[in-house]
């Protein structure tokens, strides 16, 4: 199967609606690039449940804070193509910035409520960038299903939320986290880790595995399930804890009692690296 790749949006969009008037099912995943098996998983589901596969790469400058990692974020295209290949990707997009963003450009998507806590406290704008991009990606492909990862779980909820509120017809699907052998969240961040941040991180993931075994064993009060995670983070001194927090699946909103499910978030600074990792926990038996 050949692979295109499309810098233009004009042009994207041409090739997106001559697969539309064609009859075909677009399925869509918008990425940063530096794939892993995280972003593969992703474009594995939609190969196997539409007819196009489009994968989107940019490095979306307004996401990231003045002081943030844009300007290290790693970028390989050679790279990322090669692996598109390999898992069936039609047409992938690679806007430039310029393109995305030309002079004047003044149009902001701001979705509330769900984004003023966790990574919207700690990122200013972030999710601001996230929505306007994602909407613009959204109007240029007109993709009939987009596939996004639980690994950032506060965005996939103000995708489905901009997704519902401005009606559009653009079917989200939501996919597990995909995790390295020891226990740590596929991300291209991880790339920044030295050998002893690299280990030091994998206590991100064993916090939330403490949390989960709390509720487990039938622990509600969310401030001890926390206190479970807490511990883990606090023996590893090469770990600065932005938060971790119990919140409801949905609303995201901190409940002092834990119902039928959560959803276990956690965000961290390992040197210069931050990441960012969940569960997602239901009652077993629950509906
Ligand atoms: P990014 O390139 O980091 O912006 O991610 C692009 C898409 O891949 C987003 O929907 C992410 O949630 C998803 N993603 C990133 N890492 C993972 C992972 N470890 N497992 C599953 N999906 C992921």
């Amino acid at each position: 199967m050949r692979l295109e790749v499309i810098t233009d949006p004009k042009a994207m969009a041409e090739a997106c609606s001559v697969a539309r008037m064609s009859g075909l099912t677009i399925g869509f995943v918008p990425t940063m690039g530096y794939l892993h098996e995280g972003h593969l998983s992703l474009l594995r589901a939609a190969r196997a449940d539409c007819d196009t596969v489009v994968l989107s790469i940019f490095v979306n400058p307004i996401q990231f804070g003045p002081h943030e990692d844009y300007n290290r974020y790693p970028r390989d295209a050679e790279r990322d193509l090669n692996l598109a290949k390999t898992v069936g990707v039609n047409l992938v997009f690679m806007p430039t910035v310029e393109d995305m963003y030309p002079q004047g450009y003044s149009t902001f998507v701001d979705v509330q409520g769900l984004t003023e806590k966790f990574e919207g406290a700690f990122r200013p704008g972030h999710f601001r960038g996230v929505a306007t991009v994602v909407l613009k990606l959204f109007n240029i492909v007109q993709p009939h299903r987009a596939y996004f990862g639980q690994k950032d779980y506060q965005q996939l909820l103000v995708v489905r939320r901009m997704v519902q509120d401005l009606n559009l017809p653009i079917e989200i699907v939501p996919m597990p986290t995909v995790r390295e052998s020891d226990g740590l969240a596929m991300s291209s961040r991880n790339t920044y880790l030295s050998a002893e941040e690299r280990r030091a991180a994998l206590a991100i993931p064993r916090a939330l595995n403490a949390c989960r075994e709390a509720l487990e064993r039938g622990e509600r009060i969310a401030s001890e399930v926390r206190r479970a995670g807490l511990a883990v983070i606090e023996s590893e001194p090469m770990l600065s804890l932005d938060y971790l927090a119990v919140a409801h699946p949905e609303t995201l909103e901190e409940p002092d009692v834990v119902g039928s499910s959560a959803v276990v978030l956690i965000a961290a600074r390992c040197g210069s690296t931050r990441l960012i990792d969940n569960i997602l926990w239901e009652e077993a038996g629950g509906t």
